[in-house]
């Protein structure tokens, strides 16, 4: 129990019971999250109330120890890996619903409530909560929360921070706090939900989320447009943003990918250099018949002809087989390494040539798919496991995110900045902004207890 005293470990006893996990078999499965990093844990413990979080947070201070909270583990920046040691929060068990407001579309849920979970529960009401990322069935609240989870869907409702009215949070500098409103507009204080949101547990750990719910769609369906030359695709793409159906989700796969799920799955997805997903939302048969029509003519008029199109009238059924997208990579080449950068989606065409040539120059195969609706692209360095650590591979990765802050983009779109992409943050934010956020970790974490080493 590296660097835990006695009198720290009966405090924490006094608190959780048995609910302290120090047994070395038991805390290796918070060693590592889905990044390839990998870090040791002093111990966890198992929350089932918020009191008990704003009483854990007292002892870590009083001990300066780390804190570092854990949903469902599949960070891909290393987020919940404890770095430097110190107390795993397991949110297993607050995972309750703790009210649902069926008049004004509100659901307050503990932060370790599996997204698709809460989203099985919603669906009696014919209601969901929009952003879903490919993780949905292991993912929690407090984790997508933490990272600004998004999904294909986000194309047309946007980050799980668009979802978000109040959160509480137990901050090591003031305590527990309560900020946001039950109301749909809100301007009495600052955003701090907004900062909170997307802050990867280094500002405080949130216990309760007040989140916004949507009806569902009357009728979704999936359509796959293959074309032989990924520039015109992302092309296409650009001018599919302009087009006003209601199209909730653009994604693009390149022929790498698609010939890994092919081959891993046997999806059956047309084998060429690009393929783009599409969802397009409906309120009835006649009006998506009327969608379909529109959209068939302004594709031929890119050029695009109906054999290359295919409908999913379950769209479920092509997205199950997109998920599979990094999987199959990683059964095919034996690993990957997945970035998440995003750009502006006019700066797509130029971002995809310059991460293809870098994969030439560097001799490896760079895979490249994602949420392109939103700018947003997974750039996938395919390698095994045992070489993504490599000195190489590093500059494979800094270039990749020189290519995206040169196009006007971001270091990551949803994955977060975590451990893995800290030493590169500088090259998308300069030193004062830098500061800032600095000055804003130290007021509301003055002890650096919480997730320390992470993000900034
Ligand atoms: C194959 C694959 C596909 C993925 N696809 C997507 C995708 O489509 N979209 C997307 O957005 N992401 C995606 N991800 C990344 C990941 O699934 C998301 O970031 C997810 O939201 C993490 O949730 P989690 O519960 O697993 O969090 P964890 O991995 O446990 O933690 C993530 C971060 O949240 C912090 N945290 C957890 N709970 C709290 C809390 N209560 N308070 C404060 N901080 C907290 C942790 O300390 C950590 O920094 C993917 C990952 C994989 C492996």
């Amino acid at each position: 129990m590296g660097g835990i005293s006695e009198a720290c470990l009966s405090k924490l006893r006094s608190i959780f019971g048995d609910r302290v996990i120090t047994d070395e078999e038991i805390l290796k499965q918070y060693e590592e999250d889905q990044s390839y990093i990998k870090g040791k844990p002093s111990l966890a413990v198992i929350p089932e109330t918020s009191e008990e979080v704003e009483k854990l947070v007292e002892v870590a201070k009083e001990f300066r120890i780390p804190l570092i909270p854990r949903g469902g583990g599949t960070s891909l920046s290393g987020g919940s890996v404890p770095i430097f040691g110190g107390i795993i929060v397991d949110f297993k068990r607050m995972n309750r619903i703790l009210n649902f407001d069926l008049d004004n579309l509100q659901v307050l849920v503990e932060p370790g409530i599996i997204y698709e979970n809460l989203n099985a529960f919603l669906s009696k009401y014919n209601l969901f909560l929009p952003p879903n990322p490919a993780t949905g069935d292991q993912c929690t609240i407090g984790g997508m929360l933490a990272e600004n989870a998004a999904g294909p869907r986000s194309y047309k409702y946007g980050s799980i921070r668009n979802w978000v009215l109040g959160l509480e949070v137990i901050t090591s500098s003031v305590g527990k706090v309560w900020i946001g409103s039950r109301t749909k507009k809100w301007v009495s204080a600052y955003n701090l939900v907004s900062l909170i949101v997307g802050s990867e547990g280094t500002l405080g750990i949130i216990t309760k989320a007040l989140l916004r719910v949507a009806p569902k769609p009357q009728y979704r369906i999936g359509i796959s447009i293959s074309n032989n030359n990924l520039e015109k695709a992302c092309e296409i793409i650009v001018a599919l943003t302009k087009l006003s159906i209601d199209i909730s989700a653009i994604e693009l796969m390149d022929d790498i990918t698609i010939a890994a799920i092919n081959k891993a799955y046997n999806a059956g997805f047309p084998e060429s250099d690009a393929v783009i997903l599409l969802e397009v939302e409906a309120f009835s048969s006649n009006d998506m018949d009327n969608k379909l029509e529109v959209l068939s003519s302004y594709l031929k008029n890119l050029g695009i002809s109906d054999e290359n199109v295919h409908v999913y009238y379950n769209a479920d059924e092509m997205w199950s087989k997109r998920k599979l997208a990094g999987e199959s990579l990683e059964k095919v080449y034996g690993g990957r390494l997945d970035e998440d950068i995003i750009v502006p989606v006019s700066f797509l065409p130029e971002t995809i040539k310059e991460i293809k040539s870098l994969g030439s120059k560097f001799n490896v195969n760079i895979a490249v798919f994602g949420h392109v609706g939103d700018g947003h692209l997974h750039p996938s360095i395919l390698v095994p496991k045992e070489k993504s650590l490599t000195p190489e591979i590093e500059k494979i990765k800094e270039n990749i995110f020189k290519i995206a802050v040169k196009n006007n983009g971001a270091l990551s779109g949803e994955h977060g900045i975590g451990i893995t992409k800290k030493q590169y943050l500088s090259l998308e934010i300069d030193a004062n902004t830098l500061k800032l956020l600095s000055l804003i970790k130290q007021t509301l974490d003055p002890y650096n207890i919480m997730n320390p080493g992470k993000k900034i």
